[in-house]
């Protein structure tokens, strides 16, 4: 059994170079960026107005001031301001020659074409060209991940395609003779297999697409054979259940027979102590326990940093630090655990009731999860904690 720091390195240790492609800009959310990207543009393009209002000279706030045109978004200036005169402009609109300032329209009174000033002072309400960005700035790194506000950067920079890391082929396989399809109603022997699903959903997450390759029952044969045949068509395969040590669990020397080098089968973690994980040339397997809590935690831990890594992002876990609500021990404290908790309405961490690591459904209320080291047996009420934000 290895420490989980030692597993993670492993895992990260592993690289498959990705390759590049180009996706059209509206598909290209959750992908990872493969060069830097440039605008061609000043954002602003010139100086605009931030308000409705009139654009003036700064030195004539005092005097009435006649409107020579009206300025609307989209439409350049005709005319430049001269002493004692403004234009009204709208919002986005381009600020007109000899204004150097736009007073808003709620800061005046008009009346026959001429506008007072009925509240001075307060700001310019100029955005100033290239503020945001100038022309040739590079607004975002290759290996960054392209989240919405992202989406926004890299259009107002004209890119209508993006160039992003291929993503890599992920297949997810079950084992074990207990398992039914969500369609089916288990007999009093079988349960549903959710783990499947929660991975292509937590592989989708992490901006990839997984493949589904069915259930093997528990014969070293079907294990061998359905791990065969996600092998052919991935380059990451996630298997759940038949890890362990159990007269049933089939994974290891399926793998074995496979010819693929395991790096780790066991890691000094609660859950997901009999984690698996193995190499055949360029290709990943990741084993993980069956009970879903340990595969939800596993993904989370190993599989996302993993995958965000093959695709050219160093993905680092989002880490809110706060108190905890209430004390609670551990009666075995011989292990890393990893315990699943949200936040109440005062911002301090609640633990989740949790009975092991086959309830799921606790998890399905996490906000995040907390890590107990080794070692340690109780935690106070108000102790501060890293919470791992999923
Ligand atoms: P195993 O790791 O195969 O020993 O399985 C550990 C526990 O997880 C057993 O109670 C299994 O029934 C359960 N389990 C295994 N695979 C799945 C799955 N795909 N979905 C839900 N539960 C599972
Ligand atoms: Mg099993």
């Amino acid at each position: 059994m290895i420490s989980f720091d030692k597993a993670l390195e492993t895992v990260l240790a592993f690289n498959f170079c990705p390759e590049t492609e180009v996706v059209p800009l509206a598909e290209a959310l959750n992908r990872i960026l493969a060069a830097d990207v440039v605008s061609d543009v000043d954002v602003p393009p010139a100086d605009l107005s931030a308000m409705d209002g009139f654009a003036c000279k700064k030195a004539d706030l005092d005097k009435p001031l006649t409107v020579v045109e009206t300025i609307p978004a989209g439409h350049a200036p005709q005319k430049s301001i001269g002493a004692a005169e403004c234009s009204r402009i709208m919002t986005g609109a381009v600020i007109p020659a000899g204004a150097d300032m736009v007073v808003m329209v709620e800061h005046s009174a008009e009346e026959d074409g001429v506008v007072r000033v009925v509240k001075k002072g307060g700001s310019a309400n100029i955005r100033f060209k290239a503020e945001d960005v100038a022309a040739a700035d590079t607004v975002l790194a290759k290996g960054a991940l392209i989240t919405p506000a992202a989406i926004a950067v890299l259009a107002a920079a004209g890119n209508p395609n993006v160039k992003v890391y291929k993503q890599p082929r992920v297949g997810i396989l079950a084992t074990g003779d207990e398992l039914v399809e969500p369609s089916k109603v288990p007999c009093i022997a079988q349960i549903r297999n959710s783990n499947s699903y929660q991975l292509l959903a937590q592989t989708l997450a992490c901006g990839c697409r997984g493949h589904y390759f069915g259930i093997a029952t528990d014969t070293l044969l079907s294990t061998e054979t359905t791990i065969r045949n996600a092998l052919n068509e991935s380059d990451v395969i996630l298997i759940s259940g038949g890890v362990s040590a159990g007269d049933f669990d089939f994974v290891p020397a399926a793998l074995r027979k496979l010819g693929v080098d395991i790096k780790f089968n066991g890691v000094a973690m609660k859950p997901g102590k009999p984690t698996l994980f193995g190499m055949l040339g360029q290709k990943a397997i990741f084993g993980m326990p069956g009970n879903p809590v340990s595969t939800f935690v596993v993904f989370e831990l190993f599989v996302r940093p993993f995958l965000l890594k093959q695709m050219g992002h160093a993905y680092r876990p989002l880490i809110v630090k706060s108190r905890i609500l209430e004390a609670f021990s551990r009666k075995k404290a011989d292990r890393l655990e990893f315990i699943p908790v949200s936040f109440n309405h005062a911002g301090l961490i609640v633990r989740l009731a949790y009975h092991g690591s086959a309830h799921i459904h606790a998890f399905s209320a996490a906000t995040g999860i907390i890590a107990i080291p080794a070692g340690t047996e109780r935690i106070e009420a108000g102790d501060d904690l890293d919470v791992r934000i999923l």
